[in-house]
Protein backbone atom coordinates (compact mmCIF):
# COMPACT_ATOMS: atom_id res chain seq x y z
CA UNK A 1 0.00 0.00 0.00
CA UNK A 2 1.53 3.13 -1.16
CA UNK A 3 1.72 6.18 1.12
CA UNK A 4 2.01 8.54 -1.79
CA UNK A 5 -0.91 11.21 -2.02
CA UNK A 6 -1.86 11.27 -5.58
CA UNK A 7 -3.42 14.36 -7.20
CA UNK A 8 -6.74 15.31 -6.87
CA UNK A 9 -7.41 14.65 -10.41
CA UNK A 10 -6.37 10.94 -9.98
CA UNK A 11 -8.74 9.91 -7.96
CA UNK A 12 -11.67 12.35 -9.62
CA UNK A 13 -10.45 10.28 -12.79
CA UNK A 14 -10.71 6.68 -11.07
CA UNK A 15 -13.93 7.57 -10.24
CA UNK A 16 -15.03 8.75 -13.77
CA UNK A 17 -13.90 5.58 -14.70
CA UNK A 18 -15.24 3.22 -12.67
CA UNK A 19 -12.12 2.03 -11.24
CA UNK A 20 -12.89 3.57 -7.99
CA UNK A 21 -16.13 3.05 -6.54
CA UNK A 22 -17.83 6.53 -6.50
CA UNK A 23 -19.34 6.52 -2.60
CA UNK A 24 -17.43 6.76 0.69
CA UNK A 25 -18.73 5.21 3.93
CA UNK A 26 -18.47 6.59 7.38
CA UNK A 27 -19.19 4.54 10.77
CA UNK A 28 -20.81 7.10 12.82
CA UNK A 29 -20.51 5.42 15.91
CA UNK A 30 -20.67 1.04 16.84
CA UNK A 31 -22.92 1.49 19.72
CA UNK A 32 -26.80 0.72 19.40
CA UNK A 33 -29.88 0.37 20.92
CA UNK A 34 -30.06 -3.15 19.94
CA UNK A 35 -28.14 -6.30 19.65
CA UNK A 36 -29.01 -8.16 16.38
CA UNK A 37 -27.95 -11.58 16.47
CA UNK A 38 -26.12 -10.93 13.03
CA UNK A 39 -24.80 -7.71 14.18
CA UNK A 40 -21.29 -7.22 12.19
CA UNK A 41 -20.18 -5.11 14.97
CA UNK A 42 -21.26 -6.74 17.83
CA UNK A 43 -23.17 -3.81 18.45
CA UNK A 44 -25.45 -3.13 21.62
CA UNK A 45 -26.22 -0.74 24.15
CA UNK A 46 -22.87 -1.60 25.96
CA UNK A 47 -20.32 -1.26 22.83
CA UNK A 48 -17.09 0.57 23.12
CA UNK A 49 -18.41 3.94 20.59
CA UNK A 50 -15.96 4.29 18.43
CA UNK A 51 -17.30 7.59 17.48
CA UNK A 52 -16.50 10.18 14.80
CA UNK A 53 -16.95 13.64 15.22
CA UNK A 54 -19.14 15.60 13.53
CA UNK A 55 -16.12 17.74 12.41
CA UNK A 56 -14.36 14.65 11.15
CA UNK A 57 -17.58 13.54 9.29
CA UNK A 58 -18.61 16.95 7.78
CA UNK A 59 -14.62 17.29 6.53
CA UNK A 60 -15.18 13.61 4.82
CA UNK A 61 -17.86 14.60 2.81
CA UNK A 62 -16.62 17.96 1.97
CA UNK A 63 -13.18 16.25 0.59
CA UNK A 64 -15.01 13.30 -1.00
CA UNK A 65 -16.86 15.82 -3.16
CA UNK A 66 -13.41 18.31 -3.85
CA UNK A 67 -11.87 14.45 -4.34
CA UNK A 68 -14.61 13.71 -7.07
CA UNK A 69 -16.67 10.86 -5.05
CA UNK A 70 -20.34 11.37 -6.28
CA UNK A 71 -21.87 9.94 -2.79
CA UNK A 72 -22.17 9.33 0.79
CA UNK A 73 -23.15 6.91 3.37
CA UNK A 74 -23.24 6.61 7.13
CA UNK A 75 -23.93 3.96 9.24
CA UNK A 76 -23.07 2.30 12.55
CA UNK A 77 -24.13 1.03 15.35
CA UNK A 78 -27.34 3.30 15.26
CA UNK A 79 -26.37 6.80 14.16
CA UNK A 80 -29.77 8.22 15.56
CA UNK A 81 -28.02 7.85 19.12
CA UNK A 82 -25.84 10.61 18.22
CA UNK A 83 -27.35 13.94 19.92
CA UNK A 84 -25.96 15.44 16.94
CA UNK A 85 -26.80 13.35 13.69
CA UNK A 86 -29.78 15.32 12.18
CA UNK A 87 -27.84 18.84 11.26
CA UNK A 88 -24.74 16.93 11.04
CA UNK A 89 -25.87 15.06 8.25
CA UNK A 90 -27.79 18.06 6.54
CA UNK A 91 -24.65 19.38 6.61
CA UNK A 92 -22.87 17.04 4.49
CA UNK A 93 -25.95 16.59 2.26
CA UNK A 94 -25.03 20.13 1.27
CA UNK A 95 -21.56 18.85 -0.26
CA UNK A 96 -22.92 14.94 -1.35
CA UNK A 97 -26.12 13.07 -1.29
CA UNK A 98 -25.88 10.53 1.26
CA UNK A 99 -28.10 7.10 2.53
CA UNK A 100 -28.06 6.97 6.06
CA UNK A 101 -28.53 3.20 7.69
CA UNK A 102 -30.60 3.12 10.52
CA UNK A 103 -32.75 0.48 12.56
CA UNK A 104 -36.06 2.65 12.93
CA UNK A 105 -36.82 1.83 16.42
CA UNK A 106 -35.84 5.54 18.03
CA UNK A 107 -38.79 7.59 15.48
CA UNK A 108 -41.86 6.65 18.00
CA UNK A 109 -44.18 9.46 19.58
CA UNK A 110 -42.68 12.85 18.67
CA UNK A 111 -39.16 11.47 17.81
CA UNK A 112 -40.36 11.22 14.64
CA UNK A 113 -39.74 15.02 14.56
CA UNK A 114 -35.71 14.21 14.69
CA UNK A 115 -35.80 12.26 11.49
CA UNK A 116 -38.84 14.28 9.75
CA UNK A 117 -35.77 17.04 10.08
CA UNK A 118 -33.93 15.07 6.94
CA UNK A 119 -36.85 15.63 4.41
CA UNK A 120 -34.02 16.72 1.56
CA UNK A 121 -34.28 15.27 -1.59
CA UNK A 122 -30.33 14.33 -1.03
CA UNK A 123 -30.99 12.12 1.48
CA UNK A 124 -32.44 9.03 2.37
CA UNK A 125 -32.64 6.61 5.42
CA UNK A 126 -32.15 2.86 4.71
CA UNK A 127 -34.29 0.89 7.80
CA UNK A 128 -33.67 -2.51 8.61
CA UNK A 129 -36.70 -5.15 8.34
CA UNK A 130 -36.21 -8.72 7.81
CA UNK A 131 -39.62 -10.46 7.73
CA UNK A 132 -43.27 -9.60 6.67
CA UNK A 133 -43.42 -12.30 9.98
CA UNK A 134 -43.00 -9.88 13.68
CA UNK A 135 -41.89 -13.16 15.49
CA UNK A 136 -38.98 -13.97 12.79
CA UNK A 137 -38.31 -10.35 12.36
CA UNK A 138 -37.61 -9.83 15.89
CA UNK A 139 -36.04 -13.11 16.57
CA UNK A 140 -33.44 -11.74 14.91
CA UNK A 141 -33.45 -7.73 15.89
CA UNK A 142 -35.29 -7.77 18.97
CA UNK A 143 -38.32 -7.41 20.86
CA UNK A 144 -41.06 -4.61 19.16
CA UNK A 145 -38.77 -4.10 16.44
CA UNK A 146 -41.29 -5.23 14.05
CA UNK A 147 -43.92 -3.16 15.08
CA UNK A 148 -41.98 0.10 15.42
CA UNK A 149 -40.70 0.11 11.68
CA UNK A 150 -43.76 -0.79 10.17
CA UNK A 151 -45.32 2.40 12.24
CA UNK A 152 -42.16 4.87 11.27
CA UNK A 153 -41.96 4.00 7.67
CA UNK A 154 -45.17 5.63 6.98
CA UNK A 155 -44.92 8.36 8.95
CA UNK A 156 -41.32 9.37 7.38
CA UNK A 157 -42.59 9.33 4.02
CA UNK A 158 -45.77 11.22 5.05
CA UNK A 159 -43.47 14.12 6.40
CA UNK A 160 -41.30 13.61 2.84
CA UNK A 161 -38.50 11.63 4.12
CA UNK A 162 -36.58 9.24 1.74
CA UNK A 163 -36.87 5.41 2.91
CA UNK A 164 -34.91 2.60 1.73
CA UNK A 165 -35.44 -0.83 3.21
CA UNK A 166 -32.90 -3.59 4.00
CA UNK A 167 -33.70 -6.93 4.51
CA UNK A 168 -30.84 -9.34 5.72
CA UNK A 169 -31.36 -12.79 4.70
CA UNK A 170 -29.77 -16.28 5.91
CA UNK A 171 -31.63 -17.90 2.77
CA UNK A 172 -31.47 -17.26 -1.00
CA UNK A 173 -31.81 -13.61 -2.43
CA UNK A 174 -34.18 -14.73 -4.69
CA UNK A 175 -36.21 -16.47 -2.55
CA UNK A 176 -40.20 -17.44 -3.59
CA UNK A 177 -40.50 -17.28 0.03
CA UNK A 178 -39.37 -13.24 0.32
CA UNK A 179 -42.38 -12.35 -1.54
CA UNK A 180 -44.91 -11.65 1.34
CA UNK A 181 -41.95 -9.43 2.55
CA UNK A 182 -42.13 -7.47 -0.52
CA UNK A 183 -45.80 -7.14 -0.58
CA UNK A 184 -45.31 -5.72 2.76
CA UNK A 185 -42.75 -3.35 2.07
CA UNK A 186 -44.84 -2.17 -0.87
CA UNK A 187 -47.94 -1.28 1.06
CA UNK A 188 -45.71 0.67 3.45
CA UNK A 189 -44.88 2.97 0.41
CA UNK A 190 -41.47 1.80 -0.23
CA UNK A 191 -40.67 1.20 -4.08
CA UNK A 192 -39.49 -1.89 -5.18
CA UNK A 193 -36.15 -0.18 -6.80
CA UNK A 194 -35.46 1.10 -2.84
CA UNK A 195 -35.98 -2.69 -1.17
CA UNK A 196 -32.36 -4.21 -1.41
CA UNK A 197 -32.00 -7.84 0.00
CA UNK A 198 -28.37 -8.57 1.21
CA UNK A 199 -27.15 -11.68 2.65
CA UNK A 200 -26.02 -12.23 6.01
CA UNK A 201 -22.33 -12.40 6.38
CA UNK A 202 -20.14 -14.07 8.80
CA UNK A 203 -18.69 -11.21 10.33
CA UNK A 204 -18.83 -10.42 13.55
CA UNK A 205 -21.76 -11.55 15.61
CA UNK A 206 -23.20 -13.89 13.31
CA UNK A 207 -19.27 -14.96 13.05
CA UNK A 208 -19.67 -16.20 16.81
CA UNK A 209 -22.97 -17.73 15.99
CA UNK A 210 -22.35 -19.55 12.84
CA UNK A 211 -24.59 -17.19 10.38
CA UNK A 212 -24.70 -16.60 7.25
CA UNK A 213 -22.46 -16.89 4.13
CA UNK A 214 -18.67 -17.19 4.16
CA UNK A 215 -16.97 -14.50 2.86
CA UNK A 216 -13.40 -13.90 1.61
CA UNK A 217 -11.71 -10.45 1.10
CA UNK A 218 -12.45 -10.19 -2.36
CA UNK A 219 -15.97 -11.11 -1.90
CA UNK A 220 -16.60 -7.76 0.44
CA UNK A 221 -18.06 -5.01 -1.60
CA UNK A 222 -15.29 -2.47 -2.22
CA UNK A 223 -16.30 1.28 -1.28
CA UNK A 224 -13.65 3.47 1.04
CA UNK A 225 -15.41 3.03 4.34
CA UNK A 226 -14.05 5.78 7.03
CA UNK A 227 -14.28 4.71 11.18
CA UNK A 228 -12.65 6.56 13.97
CA UNK A 229 -10.16 3.88 13.84
CA UNK A 230 -8.70 3.90 10.36
CA UNK A 231 -9.92 3.55 6.79
CA UNK A 232 -11.59 0.24 5.42
CA UNK A 233 -11.62 -1.68 2.01
CA UNK A 234 -15.33 -1.61 2.39
CA UNK A 235 -18.49 -1.62 4.87
CA UNK A 236 -18.18 -4.53 5.47
CA UNK A 237 -14.48 -4.84 6.29
CA UNK A 238 -14.07 -2.92 9.97
CA UNK A 239 -16.26 -5.61 11.56
CA UNK A 240 -15.84 -6.87 15.08
CA UNK A 241 -15.45 -9.82 16.88
CA UNK A 242 -14.97 -10.97 20.50
CA UNK A 243 -14.63 -6.93 21.50
CA UNK A 244 -11.60 -6.30 18.78
CA UNK A 245 -11.72 -5.10 15.76
CA UNK A 246 -11.39 -6.93 12.33
CA UNK A 247 -8.22 -5.54 10.79
CA UNK A 248 -7.80 -7.72 7.45
CA UNK A 249 -9.50 -5.08 5.44
CA UNK A 250 -8.00 -1.86 7.08
CA UNK A 251 -6.12 0.05 4.43
CA UNK A 252 -4.51 3.03 6.75
CA UNK A 253 -4.87 4.81 10.37
CA UNK A 254 -5.03 8.20 8.62
CA UNK A 255 -8.87 9.05 7.69
CA UNK A 256 -8.05 12.38 7.29
CA UNK A 257 -7.14 14.31 4.53
CA UNK A 258 -9.38 11.86 2.77
CA UNK A 259 -6.53 11.90 -0.24
CA UNK A 260 -4.76 9.50 2.08
CA UNK A 261 -6.80 6.08 2.54
CA UNK A 262 -8.50 7.34 -1.14
CA UNK A 263 -5.01 6.84 -2.51
CA UNK A 264 -4.33 3.78 -0.59
CA UNK A 265 -7.63 2.22 -1.91
CA UNK A 266 -6.63 3.02 -5.38
CA UNK A 267 -3.04 1.78 -4.95
CA UNK A 268 -4.52 -1.57 -3.73
CA UNK A 269 -6.90 -1.78 -6.46
CA UNK A 270 -4.58 -1.42 -8.99
CA UNK A 271 -2.05 -4.20 -7.78
CA UNK A 272 -4.93 -6.49 -7.83
CA UNK A 273 -5.23 -9.72 -10.90
CA UNK A 274 -8.26 -9.47 -12.88
CA UNK A 275 -11.83 -11.26 -12.46
CA UNK A 276 -12.15 -10.27 -8.48
CA UNK A 277 -15.45 -9.16 -8.61
CA UNK A 278 -17.86 -10.12 -5.42
CA UNK A 279 -20.49 -13.04 -6.46
CA UNK A 280 -22.41 -13.33 -3.07
CA UNK A 281 -24.81 -10.13 -3.55
CA UNK A 282 -23.43 -8.86 -0.87
CA UNK A 283 -24.07 -4.88 -0.80
S1 LIG B 1 -27.39 -4.96 13.04
FE1 LIG B 1 -27.71 -2.73 13.13
S2 LIG B 1 -29.51 -2.47 14.44
FE2 LIG B 1 -28.72 -4.53 14.81
S3 LIG B 1 -27.31 -4.34 16.57
FE3 LIG B 1 -26.08 -4.14 14.69
S4 LIG B 1 -25.99 -1.94 14.35
FE4 LIG B 1 -27.68 -2.28 15.77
Amino acid sequence: MSDTIVSTGTIAAAVQSGELPARVWMYSNYHCNLACSYCLTESSPRSERRQLTAEQMIAVAEQARELGFTALGITGGEPFLLPWLPETVLAMAEHLPLVLLTNGTLFAGDRIERAAALAHPDVALQISLDSHLPDVNDMARGPDNFAKVVEAVPRLLARGVRVRIATTTGGPLDSPALSPLQHLVASLGVAEADHLIRPIVRRGRADEFGLGVQAVARDIPCELTITGDGAFWGSFGPTVRSGRLDTDLLLTRTILPLAVPANALLGVLRGMPEGTDARLGIR
